[in-house]
């Protein structure tokens, strides 16, 4: 085969697994190239080492059969850093902790009146680690961008300072580590890992909950870290003192430094976003579809994005333009939460009546397995439908306060994220809410 003919086929293969997994596909896939190419396996060359995590991790099953369609036999995919750029892969310098998401850069993030505190503190710290907010504690609802602010910031430092030594992970991953190290007797090693960074950044430590030894070792941590000037970088769903069942020690430290709050976006922030993620995806927007998406999903970023992938996904189905019929098509049947003014007891009906318990039953002091479960549901649903106050919410349910219904809404959370079941359950119990007040 020509080289020519390598490219070329190259293109088709990109080209179709783009259009296999459009919510995966990305501007950048443009820059790929073939590093090797025999009849039984192809070698992707990336430009760096953080695309070849994200294709490793999200796209290799896309390219996988779209090399086996184009070229009409089966192929072994592999990703690997592109043969121009390997030579400065040395220079990067040892990364702990997860995968930088290459997306999550300053650059591709967009600000707006929600988010300027919670962006401006982040560029700061990203520019001189331990001098300006220290500790950093961002907070907000799901969905809004924490996660991808506390790895811009890593890229930033990674970028400005390339040897800087950063920890970034979840608090699920703390927790487990040190778990690990106890058991297996490596204290000291677990303390030197995280007592010797430049950085550590810490996201939803609201998962700290609970977790009494993993809170005093992290207090300890903390302390040794700030008293040497190195920078602390923490998120969480709620401001410091909300955080239920956190030592009130952990919790006056975390308002040490800056504490910075993530607002849902604006309309126009909405908007603005739908673009760059279009952009990012190499769509290309009217104005018009995306005037029309941020209508359509105002409180989860995360819902924004997957807006954009179902129209999209709908269009290369269809092989039809993207245009507004097709978007209204596409999103029907979605959760319309935008126009929507949902209750607390269109909740408690729609609950109530798939678990056939009574209001009476989720008021009550009972805490059997069979009301506890669609008291907390009732609890996280009314968080994220409605627009109450946790306080409002527990009104409603017994005159339970707000680190109860924190509490609950946490449970759930990580119920959905670790059980498909819990998942598929919310989305039909949301469906059902939804829709009622799409009949009323
Ligand atoms: P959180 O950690 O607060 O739950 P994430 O950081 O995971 O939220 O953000 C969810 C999605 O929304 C991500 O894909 C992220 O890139 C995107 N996102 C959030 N805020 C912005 C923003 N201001 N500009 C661009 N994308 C954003
Ligand atoms: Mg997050």
């Amino acid at each position: 085969m020509s080289a020519h003919e390598v490219a070329d086929i190259f293109t088709d293969i990109v080209g179709r697994a783009r259009a296999l997994d459009p919510a995966n596909a990305r501007k950048w896939f443009d820059d790929l190239t073939v590093v090797h190419f025999d009849g039984g396996s192809i070698e992707i060359g990336c430009p760096d080492e953080s695309n070849v995590r994200y294709l490793d991790e999200r796209c290799r099953s896309s390219f996988t059969r779209a090399a086996q369609q184009i070229t009409g036999h089966l192929v072994t995919v592999d990703f690997v850093v592109g043969a121009a750029e390997r030579s400065d892969e040395t220079e990067q310098p040892e990364w702990g902790g997860p995968a930088l998401h290459p997306d999550y850069t300053f650059e591709n993030f967009v600000v707006g009146p929600s988010n300027r505190l919670a962006h401006a503190s982040c560029v700061a710290v990203g520019q001189s680690l331990g001098q300006t907010y220290n500790p950093l504690f961002l907070y907000g609802s799901a969905g809004l961008g924490k996660t991808h602010l506390l790895h811009a910031v890593c890229h930033e430092v990674h970028r400005r300072v390339p040897g800087s030594v950063i920890q970034l992970l979840s608090c699920e991953d703390f927790v487990n580590r040190f778990i690990r190290a106890i058991e297996q007797g490596n204290i000291t090693g677990f303390h030197s890992q995280f007592r010797t960074v430049d950085a550590l950044v810490i996201d939803d430590i609201q998962f700290l909950r609970e977790r009494e030894q993993s809170q005093e070792e992290f207090f300890h941590t903390f302390n040794a870290l700030y008293n040497g000037g190195k920078q602390i970088i923490l998120s969480a769903d709620s401001p410091p003192n909300e955080i239920p069942s956190i030592e009130a020690r952990l919790i006056s430290r975390f308002n040490w430094g800056l504490v910075a709050r993530i607002d849902p976006p604006s309309y126009e922030t909405r908007i603005a976003i739908v673009q760059k993620k279009a952009h990012l995806r190499g769509l290309e927007i009217g104005d018009e579809i995306a005037e029309y998406i941020a209508r359509q999903v105002q409180a989860n970023i995360r819902e924004l994005e997957g807006a954009l992938t179902t129209i999209y996904a709908l269009a290369t189905t269809l092989g039809e333009p993207v245009d507004l019929q097709l978007a209204q098509t596409a999103l029907e049947g979605q959760i319309k939460l935008a126009t929507k003014h949902i209750s607390i007891t269109d909740i408690i009906d729609v609950v109530t009546r798939h678990f056939d318990v009574r209001l009476a039953d989720l008021q009550s002091k009972r805490r059997s397995q069979s009301i506890t479960v669609p008291r907390q549901i009732c609890m996280y649903l009314a968080r994220n439908l409605t627009r109450h106050s946790l306080e409002e919410i527990g009104g409603h349910l017994g005159g339970r306060d707000h680190t109860t219904v924190m509490h609950a809404c946490g449970k759930i959370a990580e119920a959905q994220q670790s059980d498909p079941n819990m998942q598929a359950l919310l989305r039909e119990l949301t469906k059902r809410v939804t829709q009622g007040q799409q009949v009323a």
